[in-house]
């Protein structure tokens, strides 16, 4: 059928004209979803307007969907295909929406049978405002003609609608707190997803000492009965820190050394505690008494240039916290984080691994972007973290309920029964499946029967259980930085021997690639004095630039390696090689270090093999060059993406250009396998690409046989390669090298998946 679209362009013209002199913003919404289903023939039309302060769309009119919907239902950015409409500002048409797993089917709006699906986002400029869609039963029904003149409207109407929008937004003010609160439909927030599972329990701010509440008590207590309950609270404190360190110890002994040794020095501090017993015979409530002098600490801290007393705030609040909790006696069995939710500004990577152990249901980092070493840490630590950038975030009362939701990013304020019992019986599905051997085969061999290794990223001690129980061929990548990160310290040689052989022992004779150092960028070690700060730390002292320019460092940590690897199946990788000189320089540094050890007459691993990553561009360039000279080479597409397309990896502003399917990235893989010699056996890939189901079967048909991942991806990946013909992955990765738009590519990959 013929749709009038011309007509219609120049109707909304007029509409928008009359808007101004419309006292009923919702009324005018509705004509305009009128006359665009009417002009377009389309059974729906529905406007969604974006609400700035939630950070989220709202159904604001439409013709065809449930009239009872509108105002109520909210889309959070990126969620379902309207969503990820205005999320990624690109319009988006399907013929056949029910195949497609981005869409998302809501309830309660009726929109059971309508097969075609047009959405475009309303924007002025960079300013997100909403979006328009149509919806139709018959499958195929809108063409790219359709989505030209809905673009027309949408920017016909853009500036009327933003108007409206916070006409709408005023409207709904009056009354509301400048908290984000929900009842009934959820108050969502969406952020940054840094770690796994789902997380469900009550805000806590780490940044506030909030005193809970005191017993309640049917008269005032006298002041020898405070005294008693404070020193009850400070001696459970005590025995609740030293058994934490000994758990914490046995649990994440890479990284949590006296992790907990602050705190208990500063209760053992005769000023820290006796500060609040004076004050509490002085007849303060004890709670008055913690905050108060948790307050002092904390400015004084707070004033000192050094990072290492910066990061001890955190831990007097943290102390402060549990002497709390364990005033309010009733209140917490354990004075951990149990059933709660943590928001924080800012975080430290020890501070998420005392979280860790302190049983934190999930964090969000509110007012900040994503760092690398922490979306890492979190999810080697199996703990929901999402950041957001919504500062609102950080004034949601304590004691309001939230949801975490890790692998979407979302975060759920007050959410309603229905949402809280999806999510709970997701998350109790989640910890059955964490628990469960998955039976996942031994060996990986694609569906014609070749061999395809199969190795495991690994961050922290605590991977390798995953690694093992999902059958990884070895460790494909140890990132040896964590230790550093999480201590804030340069680790000894003989700490780190011990790390190492640890990791050694615990894979059990099976190939173990130990990179060094890759420090730097967002990934930093505070020194002492707050070191050098650098304007552009991506581009700076980064990986291994950093270790030769610390000859000791490098030397602790290489010989550490090479004692670790006595005996066994030993390989060193050296990050962020930029050329064959500072390759040949780091190795020349391993050759000195085996010498030194011979010298000593210790025993250590004599031949390992020595590998560069590639994630500079200039990498590739050099490919042939460093094949020559290395025994191995090994991708990290994290890095090689950011480098190759200049998008900053942390970045949520620009992490729709991160794209690992952009020609330019696929290319250069491609022109690195043709310089490798034996792309087979001599080359691995080892960042997220590597475990991304869109991007496999390029590889393999490039050629790659050597695959290093999260262990928790190890299950799918083996399903998926097990099901892939590698004549036919060959041919898939020749399409894929023929197309120039990274748009085509993204089409290409979704029409395959589906
Ligand atoms: C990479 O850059 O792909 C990689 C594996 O290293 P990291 O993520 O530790 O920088
Ligand atoms: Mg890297």
């Amino acid at each position: 059928m013929r749709k009038d679209n011309i007509d219609l362009i120049c109707s909304v013209a007029e509409l928008s004209g009359l808007f101004e002199k419309r006292s009923n913003v919702g009324g005018f919404l509705q004509d305009v979803v009128e006359l665009v289903a009417a002009h377009m023939h389309s059974d729906v039309c529905s406007i969604y307007l974006y609400d700035e302060r939630r950070d989220d769309l709202v159904l604001r009119a439409t013709r065809g969907l449930n009239q009872e919907s509108v105002d109520s239902v909210r889309l959070s950015l990126g969620e379902g295909l309207t969503g990820l409409s205005l999320k990624q500002l690109r319009p988006i048409r399907d013929g056949n929406v029910t195949e497609n797993p981005d869409f998302k089917r809501i309830p309660q709006i009726n929109e059971e049978g309508y097969n075609s699906f047009l959405a475009v986002p309303i924007r002025r400029g960079l300013t997100r405002i909403g979006v328009i869609s149509l919806q139709h039963k018959k499958a195929n029904y809108f063409g790219e003609h359709d989505m030209k003149a809905l673009r027309a409207i949408a920017s016909q109407l853009a500036a009327t609608l933003e108007n409206a929008s916070l006409l709408m937004d005023i409207h709904e003010e009056h009354g509301e707190s400048e908290v984000v609160t929900g009842d009934g439909p959820d108050a969502v927030i969406t952020g940054i997803s840094a770690g796994t599972g789902i997380g469900i329990g009550k805000a806590v701010h780490l940044d506030s000492a909030d005193a809970l509440a005191s017993p309640q008590l049917s008269r005032l207590p006298t002041v020898e009965e405070e005294v008693e309950r404070f020193k009850r609270a400070i001696e459970a404190t005590r025995s609740q820190l030293e058994q934490l360190q000994i758990e914490t110890e046995r649990s994440f002994s890479d990284v949590a050394s006296l992790i907990f040794s602050s705190h208990l020095l500063m209760l053992r501090d005769e000023e820290f505690s006796g500060q609040m017993l004076d004050s509490v015979r002085d007849g303060v409530n004890p709670g008055e008494a913690v905050q108060m002098v948790v307050g002092r600490y904390v400015k004084l801290f707070s004033g000192m240039n050094n990072p290492r007393l910066q990061e001890k705030v955190q831990d007097v609040k943290d102390l402060g916290h549990r002497i709390l909790r364990n005033l309010g006696e009733a209140k917490s069995e354990h004075g951990d984080y149990s059933g709660q939710v943590v928001i924080a500004g800012e975080l430290y990577p020890s501070e998420l691994v005392k979280l860790a152990a302190q049983h934190v249901e999930g964090i969000v980092i509110g007012g900040t972007t994503v760092t690398s070493h922490i979306s890492i840490l979190a999810r080697s630590l199996d703990i929901p973290v999402v950041f957001t950038r919504n500062e609102k975030i950080l004034l949601v009362p304590e004691n309001t309920d939230l949801i975490v939701d890790g692998p979407s990013g979302t975060i759920y304020i007050e959410p309603d029964k229905t949402t809280r019992k999806k999510y709970e019986k997701e998350r109790a599905s989640d910890r059955r499946r964490l628990d469960r051997d998955t039976g996942v085969p031994r060996e990986c061999r694609s569906a014609c029967g070749e061999r395809v290794r199969i190795m495991a990223n690994v961050n922290l001690i605590n991977d390798i259980r995953f690694a093992k129980r999902n059958h990884a061929e070895g460790v494909g990548l140890y990132r040896s930085e964590f230790p550093f990160i999480v201590r804030n310290d340069f680790p000894s040689e003989e700490e780190q021997h011990a790390i190492y052989r640890k990791i050694i022992e615990q894979m059990e004779g099976q190939e173990i690639v130990l990179r060094t150092l890759d420090i730097g960028g967002d990934k930093l070690v505070a020194r002492d004095g707050g070191g050098a700060q650098e304007a552009n730390p991506f581009l700076g002292q980064r990986g291994i630039r950093f270790s030769l320019a610390n000859p000791d460092i490098f030397s602790d940590q290489l010989r550490a390696m090479l004692r670790a690897g006595a005996g066994a199946d030993l390989s060193i990788m050296f990050p962020m090689i930029s050329g064959v000189d500072e390759f040949m320089r780091a190795r020349e540094h391993l050759n000195e270090c085996k010498e030194s050890l011979r010298t000593e007459g210790v025993a250590f691993n004599e031949n390992p093999s020595v590998g560069a990553m590639i994630e500079l561009p200039s990498a590739i360039d050099i490919a042939g060059d460093l094949d020559r000279n290395a025994d191995f080479l090994c991708v990290g597409t994290n890095d090689l993406i950011m480098y190759l397309l200049g998008v900053d990896r942390t970045n949520d502003r620009v992490s729709n250009l991160y794209v690992s399917h952009h020609p330019a990235v696929l290319r250069s893989i491609a022109r690195l396998v043709e310089h490798v010699h034996d792309p087979a056996n001599r080359l691995s890939i080892c960042g997220e690409a590597a475990g991304d189901p869109h991007m496999v079967q390029f590889f393999l048909g490039l050629g790659i046989r050597r695959l290093s991942v999260e262990p928790r991806r190890i299950p799918s990946l083996k399903s998926l390669i097990g099901a892939t013909e590698l004549s036919r992955a060959a041919g898939i990765a020749g399409e894929m090298l023929s197309i120039s738009s990274a748009e085509e590519l993204r089409k290409y990959l979704s029409d395959r998946a589906s």
